[in-house]
C-alpha cells in the first residue's frame, strides 16, 4: 500500500465512505459495524469462528474496461467495491475481494485499456471460485454485480455449482437493476429517456464520482446521443462484433456529478439490502 499523502485523505474526505483503496470511512446514519469483516484480512486460526459468526460471504464482480476518456477503466471495479462494502457493513456479511479481470463485450474490448477474459474461462473461473467459497463452510453466497459481462459467465458459473453442493443458496444481483429506466426519469437527474442508463454515459459516471471524483475527467468528454432503445424499456441483450465511429461511451455526460451519485448509490444500496435481507427472512421456503 502506497504511502498516504495529505492530498489522498483530503480527496478521501470528498468521497463517499467505502470508498476503494486506503480510507475506508465511516457509514454515516448505520448502526452496523463501519467496516466490513473481509476475507483477505481474515487469519488463519479464526477463519472457522469467522465463517460460523458471518453466515453470508459477499463476492463482488467489477471489470477492467474503456469506459470513455473521462471515467477510469476500473469504473466498474470501482463502484461495486464501494457498494459491496457498505452492504456488507449493513448486512453482516464477509466481504471477498472484488474480481477485476473479466470478461468484456466485443464493442469495448477493441478499446486499448480494456482487459477482456474469454466467457468460457471466465465461467470456469467464477465457478471454481464459488466452490473454494462453498468448501471454506458458506452455504448462502451473494454474488454482487458491477459489469454487465458478468451476468452469462456468473450465472454458468452458479448453475454448475448449485448442482454440486447440498444446501446451497447462491444470490447474483447487478446494482444498477435497482435503478430501472422508469425511476430515473421520474428523478429527473438527467435529460435522457433512458434516465442517464449507458455504458460510461451520465448515471454510471456519476456513481463512480461518487467515491472517486479525483478519477472522473468531463473536460475529455462531450455529450453524445444516448443508445437507441429498441424495445419501449423491456430489457433486451444485443451484441455486435464491431463498434466502428463509437467513442466508447454515450449519453450527457455533462451532467454527471458526485452529488447525483450519492443520491444513486444509496438508492441502489438500499435496494440491494433489501433485496438480501427478504432473501435470509425466506430463506426456507421452497424453490425460488
Ligand atoms: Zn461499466
Amino acid at each position: 500500500m502506497a504511502q498516504l499523502t495529505r492530498r489522498d485523505m483530503l480527496l478521501a474526505g470528498l468521497a463517499l465512505p467505502g470508498i476503494a483503496g486506503a480510507s475506508y470511512g465511516q457509514i454515516p446514519n448505520d448502526d452496523a459495524p463501519s467496516t466490513p469483516k473481509r476475507f483477505e484480512e481474515t487469519a488463519g486460526f479464526e477463519l472457522a469462528d469467522v465463517v460460523a459468526s458471518h453466515p453470508l460471504a459477499i463476492l463482488p464482480l467489477g471489470s477492467l474496461e474503456f469506459h470513455g476518456p473521462h471515467n477510469p477503466l476500473g469504473s466498474d471495479s470501482i463502484i461495486i467495491s464501494g457498494i459491496a462494502e457498505r452492504v456488507t457493513a449493513r448486512t453482516g456479511g464477509l466481504l471477498f475481494p472484488t474480481i477485476k479481470f473479466t470478461q468484456c463485450p466485443a464493442h469495448t474490448a477493441h478499446f486499448s485499456g480494456t482487459v477482456s477474459i474469454r466467457p468460457e474461462v471466465m465461467t470456469m473461473y467464477f465457478a471454481d471460485v464459488l466452490r473454494n467459497v462453498l468448501h471454506i463452510g458458506f452455504r448462502k453466497v451473494f454474488i454482487l454485480n458491477g459489469h454487465d459481462g458478468n451476468i452469462g459467465p456468473g450465472r454458468g458459473a452458479i448453475a454448475q455449482v448449485a448442482d454440486e453442493v447440498n444446501g446451497a443458496a447462491l444470490l447474483f444481483a447487478s446494482w444498477w437493476e435497482f435503478l430501472p429506466g422508469e425511476m430515473m426519469r421520474t428523478l429527473g437527474m438527467f435529460h435522457q429517456a433512458n434516465g442517464g442508463h449507458g455504458h460510461g454515459g451520465p448515471l454510471e459516471t456519476s456513481a463512480v464520482a461518487a467515491f472517486r471524483p479525483d478519477l472522473i475527467h468531463l473536460d475529455k468528454a462531450r455529450d453524445l446521443p444516448e443508445p437507441p432503445d429498441l424495445s419501449d424499456g423491456a430489457p433486451y441483450f444485443l451484441q455486435k462484433s464491431t463498434a466502428v465511429d463509437w467513442p466508447g461511451y454515450s449519453g450527457n455526460v455533462s451532467g454527471a456529478s458526485a452529488e447525483k451519485g450519492k443520491k444513486l448509490i444509496q438508492i441502489s444500496e438500499d435496494g440491494i439490502v433489501k433485496l438480501v435481507e427478504n432473501w435470509l427472512k425466506h430463506d426456507e421456503v421452497p424453490g425460488s
